[in-house]
C-alpha cells in the first residue's frame, strides 16, 4: 500500500485516494477523479461553443484511448442532450495494427449502441499506407503527412455521409501543444492560427469539427479509460516514429516530470497565440475583401 491510499480525497473527503494531480497537488478518489474528467469536458465543449443542443455528432473513432474516451463521455453527456451520435473510423491499411482496432471499435459501439461507419484508404483512394510507404520515391514525405491527409478527407466524407453537423476528434493537450512545436519548427505559422479550438464551419454543409478532449492530460485520458475499463489498443502504429512529434513528445514529457503543471501553461500560452492569429487571419480575409470590392 502507498501513502497515496491511506489520503482521504481532497473533494468528497470520503473516499479514499487512488490519483494525485501532480500540476495540482488534488488527491481524488476514482469517482471524483471520473467526475473531474467529464466536468472538464463539458467545461471545455462551453467555453468554446461545441456543440449546439440537437447536433447531430459524428464522432472520430480509431480504436486507440483518447477516441473511445470521448466517444464514452460525449455518449454520457448527450444522454441529456439527446444529440445523436455515430462513430466514425478509418482504415489506413497497415496491417498488423489496424486490424485490431477496428474490431475493438466495432465491439465497443455495440455494446454502447452507437452506429459505427468505417471506410479504408483502399475503398477511396484505391491505395493503403503499406502501399504508399512502398511505393513512395523519397523518404522526404513522412508516412504521417501523408496519411493525415488522406485522413480529414476521409473524416470528411464520413462526416458528410452520416449526415453530421459536428466532427468530434480525440485530439488531447499533449497533442495541441506538440502540434504547436511542430508548426513553429517547420514554419507553418498559418495553422497555428486556424489550431483556436472554436469551431470553425466548413464545406457546403457547414460542417464544424471539434475537440473537446483538448483541456486534458494523455496521461489522464489513459487513467479514466483503465478505470472505466473501455478497451483500447495499446500497440502503436509502425509508422509513427518517422514524425518529430515522437522527439516533441518525450521533449515536453521530461519537462513536465520535473516541473508539473508546464503542459498546462504551455497550452495555455498556444490559446491565447492562436486566438490572436485567428483574429489577425480575420482581419486581413476582410481587408482583402474590402480592396477586391473597390
Ligand atoms: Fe497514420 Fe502516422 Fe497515425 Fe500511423 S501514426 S496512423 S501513419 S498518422
Ligand atoms: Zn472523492
Amino acid at each position: 500500500m502507498t501513502s497515496l491510499d491511506l489520503k482521504a480525497c481532497n473533494k468528497c473527503h470520503v473516499q479514499v485516494g487512488i490519483y494525485k494531480r501532480d500540476y495540482s497537488g488534488e488527491i481524488l478518489c476514482k469517482a471524483c477523479f471520473l467526475i473531474s474528467m467529464e466536468n472538464k469536458v463539458k467545461k471545455t465543449m462551453n467555453s468554446f461553443s461545441m456543440v449546439k443542443h440537437g447536433d447531430k455528432l459524428a464522432v472520430a473513432v480509431s480504436g486507440g484511448k483518447d477516441s473511445l474516451t470521448l466517444l464514452y463521455i460525449l455518449n454520457k453527456i448527450s444522454q441529456s442532450t439527446a444529440s445523436n451520435i455515430t462513430a466514425i473510423t478509418v482504415d489506413e491499411g497497415i496491417s498488423g495494427y489496424r486490424d485490431e482496432s477496428v474490431q475493438i471499435v466495432k465491439e465497443f459501439c455495440s455494446k454502447l449502441k452507437i452506429e459505427n461507419r468505417i471506410v479504408s484508404y483502399q475503398d477511396l483512394f484505391s491505395i493503403g499506407i503499406d502501399e504508399a510507404m512502398t511505393a513512395r520515391g523519397s523518404t522526404k514525405i513522412s508516412s504521417c503527412s501523408m496519411c493525415g491527409t488522406f485522413r480529414r478527407r476521409a473524416i470528411d466524407l464520413l462526416a458528410e455521409w452520416s449526415g453530421a453537423d459536428v466532427v468530434a476528434t480525440g485530439h488531447n493537450l499533449d497533442d495541441h501543444i506538440q502540434s504547436f512545436f511542430i508548426n513553429v519548427f517547420s514554419g507553418d505559422i498559418e495553422r497555428i492560427g486556424w489550431s483556436y479550438p472554436a469551431p470553425v464551419e466548413y464545406g457546403t454543409r457547414g460542417i464544424r469539427k471539434v475537440k473537446p478532449l483538448i483541456g486534458l492530460y494523455e496521461k489522464e485520458i489513459i487513467f479514466y479509460a483503465l478505470q472505466r475499463g473501455i478497451p483500447f489498443q495499446s500497440i502503436e502504429c509502425p509508422y509513427m516514429h518517422e514524425s518529430i512529434r515522437t522527439e516533441i513528445r518525450k521533449f515536453l514529457n521530461q519537462l513536465e516530470e520535473s516541473r508539473p503543471g508546464l503542459k498546462y501553461n504551455i497550452y495555455n500560452s498556444v490559446l491565447k497565440i492562436s486566438d490572436v492569429r485567428l483574429y489577425l487571419c480575420y482581419l486581413v480575409h476582410q481587408i482583402r475583401s474590402e480592396i477586391s470590392f473597390l
